[in-house]
């Protein structure tokens, strides 16, 4: 087994989440981050698949600097080596951004069997991000996957479809998206966390580290923008009681369901 490369995201834990009204973006600094829950699951696999089969696990991530801190999580976890994508130039990336600029990063470390994904990030939420990249880089594609075996250079991958799963099976390299919680990912061992802090090195790619023309990347590279932004509110309960003869009770009603459309 060659690389395994892990694309992990980065995302505000949910308590935590919030968007600037002004800018219409999300706010990721002065808030609690986490390793996407998908992603984590993507990295136990990885190691797991490791573990049988050899290989090298990558993490790859893309955001502001201070992802770095997390990646070291991973890494503490028993990931080999991480790279982190960031650079102005990256700000305000649509999903195809992303994943062209993810892709052009994944071309460039190469020497790879997998490239696994969580099956959707927590704050974008689109679920687009594995398929795009399976088409930019011309790979078979398996999504919601929860099982995975690897017999040489070929892969045997279990996938949840509605109301039930199929089983598929392909060569290498294959991107695949792995279902949230189908395994409980592995606690960051302290003397290796204590080693990443102190001493690990991330490499850091900024967009002249890649082959990708910059207009392909960041809001300059995406075909979407965010227009306006509406926060939802619950409908609190109006408790209203209505008095009166039946008939007039039922008029009543009949007012204040009109009043809601
Ligand atoms: C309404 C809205 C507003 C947004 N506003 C902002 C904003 O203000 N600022 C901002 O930075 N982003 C913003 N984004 C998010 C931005 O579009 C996403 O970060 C990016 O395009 C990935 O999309 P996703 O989160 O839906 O990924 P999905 O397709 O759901 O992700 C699937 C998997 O792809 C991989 N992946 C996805 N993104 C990355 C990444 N960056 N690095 C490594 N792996 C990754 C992970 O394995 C992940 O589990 C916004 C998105 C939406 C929908």
């Amino acid at each position: 087994m060659r690389n395994i490369i892990v694309c992990t995201k980065i995302v505000p834990k949910a308590e935590d989440m919030n968007f600037d009204p002004e800018t219409k973006t999300m706010k990721r600094s002065g808030v609690e981050n986490q390793i996407n829950e998908a992603d984590k699951n993507a990295i136990e696999l990885s190691l797991k698949i490791k573990e049988k089969n050899g290989g090298r696990v990558v993490l790859l991530s893309m955001g502001p600097p201070f992802f770095e801190q997390y990646l070291k999580i991973g890494i503490a976890m028993g990931a080999d080596d991480a790279i982190l994508l960031s650079d102005r130039l990256f700000a305000g990336a649509d999903t195809f951004a992303t994943s062209a600029t993810l892709a052009a990063a994944i071309r460039k470390i190469g020497d790879y069997d997998l490239v696994l994904c969580g099956e959707e990030t927590s704050d974008g939420g689109t679920g687009q991000v594995p398929s795009q990249l399976a088409e930019l880089l011309d790979l078979p594609q398996m999504l919601f996957v929860s099982e995975v075996d690897v017999d040489g250079n070929n892969l045997k991958a279990k996938r949840t479809i509605k109301g039930g799963y199929e089983i598929v099976e392909s060569g290498m390299p294959a991107i695949l998206s792995i279902e949230l919680g189908i395994n409980q990912p592995r606690f960051p061992d302290f003397k290796r966390k204590r080693w990443a802090d102190k001493e690990f090195s991330l490499t850091i790619w900024s967009a002249s580290s890649l082959e990708i023309k910059p207009e392909l990347t960041g809001t300059s590279g995406s075909y979407t923008i965010v227009k306006r932004l509406t926060e939802y509110f619950t409908h609190q309960r109006q408790r209203i009681s209505v008095e009166g003869t039946a008939e007039q009770q039922a008029n009543k009603i009949m007012e204040i369901l009109r009043e809601y459309g």
